[in-house]
């Protein structure tokens, strides 16, 4: 599961990235307003955890901007603000939840559990990553601007990849994601498939792990 974590005071900051890292979730944590906008439109999220008073830009236009632009991770609003007509600004402008500080850790974590068990990942929604985004129900692709063409074993192999961005997959992992149980299986058709991704996507994208399997890289 990956999160986004927006938050400015860096002792909180720390302490949930800290947290949620312990966890088991992958964490990626925006200090200002500007750089929580840059990482959306960069990855695709499972869930954003949403401060309000922000450098740069503020919590709220954040989320009128993400739900306008049809982002549909679930958001938790973490914020001092405790007055009712708070929370009511916040979940009328798309949050899925509101916990005011202080919190305690464990009920934020309760909190997210539920709310990743409601929000679980639709089918065929579209996927960005580092510049690519790939379209399951129409199979578009566009990397950095470009329409890209990939088969379709490349894009089930980029789709299985980006799953989880950043952790290994082992190539036995991959070979069940790619084909049937009737399907034969050519001893090294996932290298062969990685080999016309990187020609396509540059080499860096897709890291080996030697011995283990390949990832995509989690930070350009
Ligand atoms: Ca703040």
């Amino acid at each position: 599961m990956r999160i986004l974590l927006i938050e400015d005071d860096p002792m909180i900051g720390e302490s949930l990235e800290e947290g949620l890292f312990k966890e088991k979730y992958q964490i990626d944590w925006a200090r200002d307003g500007l750089e929580a906008e840059t990482l959306i439109a960069a990855n695709s999220y499972h869930l954003i955890l949403l401060d309000l008073g922000l450098p740069k830009k503020q919590g709220l236009e954040i989320l009128q901007n993400y739900r306008n632009a049809k982002g549909r991770a679930a958001v938790m609003i973490i914020t001092a603000r405790d007055s009712t007509s708070d929370r009511i600004v916040g979940l009328d402008a798309g949050a899925d939840d509101y916990l005011v500080k202080p919190f305690d850790l464990d009920e934020l974590f309760a909190r997210l559990r539920a709310l990743l068990r409601r929000s679980l990942v639709p089918e065929n929604r579209e996927i960005f990553h580092l510049g690519l985004s790939l379209n399951p129900s129409t199979h578009e692709v566009v990397y950095q601007g470009n329409s890209l063409h990939l088969s379709v074993h490349e894009f089930k192999l980029m789709l299985a990849l980006l799953d989880e961005p950043g952790r290994v997959v082992s190539k036995s992992k991959l070979e069940e994601k790619l084909y049937g149980w009737d399907e034969e299986i050519e001893s090294n058709t996932i290298e062969v498939y990685i080999h016309s991704l990187r020609k396509k996507l540059g080499q860096e994208f897709i890291k080996n792990v030697r011995g283990v399997g390949y990832k995509v890289a989690n930070k350009s």
